[in-house]
């Protein structure tokens, strides 16, 4: 059974320790082109058939650390490169490790790189999160460009969905979402079947396929 927090009960700052599980530079399946993928460690949801268990510890891997952003930096630099990839463990729960980074990006390539996060929270828990105080999720979500958001729930899986694992899950246009103040998916989405009636807006169908199986694959291989 998924976890669901309290408005402001999962604070960052109280679970993080600022590692991160994996990163993977040059990879085409945790979103839209060619990305840099940053996995940070820990994440309290839960979700029965998550696609990395191994990152529900806030102690997987290694600390983040000035080499490795370097490095992000560098990879990102790289032409073919589209943007970079926020997912764990749980971008909303490390905070300090992504705002971080996220800051450097901006600073660096300014909006040249888009910028995809997963997250378990919806985009309206989020807001939530933001009004019981939690001034990091509020900026962490401003930086993205598209969120994939909600638990993965085993119970609505589809395994061909783009981007997705279960059809709760929406791929969101976050600066439009924001604006609106309610969930707006992202016009490339191709798979949008149940987002389209869950965010009430219509998505066009242009983004290459990459599946939670395509996901849970590669998971398999590290
Ligand atoms: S939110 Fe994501 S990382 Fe966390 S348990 Fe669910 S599927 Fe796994």
């Amino acid at each position: 059974m998924v976890r669901v927090p309290e408005p402001g009960r999962w604070r960052s700052e109280k679970v993080s320790h600022g590692y991160v599980a994996d990163y993977k530079p040059f990879v085409m399946v945790d979103g839209q082109g060619v990305r840099c993928s940053l996995y940070v460690s820990g994440c309290l949801f839960g979700c029965e058939g998550c696609y990395n268990e191994a990152a529900w510890s806030f102690r997987y891997g290694r600390p983040y650390d000035d080499e490795l952003e370097e490095r992000i930096l560098v990879d990102l630099a790289h032409e073919a490169v589209q943007g970079l990839t926020l997912m764990g463990g749980e971008p909303f729960l490390n905070t300090r490790v992504c705002l971080r980074l996220l800051h450097r990006v901006r600073e660096r390539f300014g909006r040249s790189r888009d910028v995809w996060c997963w997250s378990g929270y919806t985009f309206e828990q989020l807001l939530a999160e933001g009004a019981a105080g939690r001034a990091d999720t509020l900026a962490l979500l401003d930086g993205l460009d598209v969120l994939v958001d909600g638990p993965f729930l085993i119970e609505r899986r589809d395994l061909s969905l783009a981007f997705r694992g279960s059809t709760n899950q929406r791929v969101l246009d976050v600066p439009a979402s924001l604006a609106a103040r309610r969930p707006i998916v992202w016009a490339g989405a191709s798979d949008a079947r149940r987002s389209d009636a869950d965010a009430g807006s219509s998505p066009s169908d242009l983004a290459p396929t990459v599946s939670h199986a395509d996901r849970v694959a590669r998971r398999a291989l590290l």
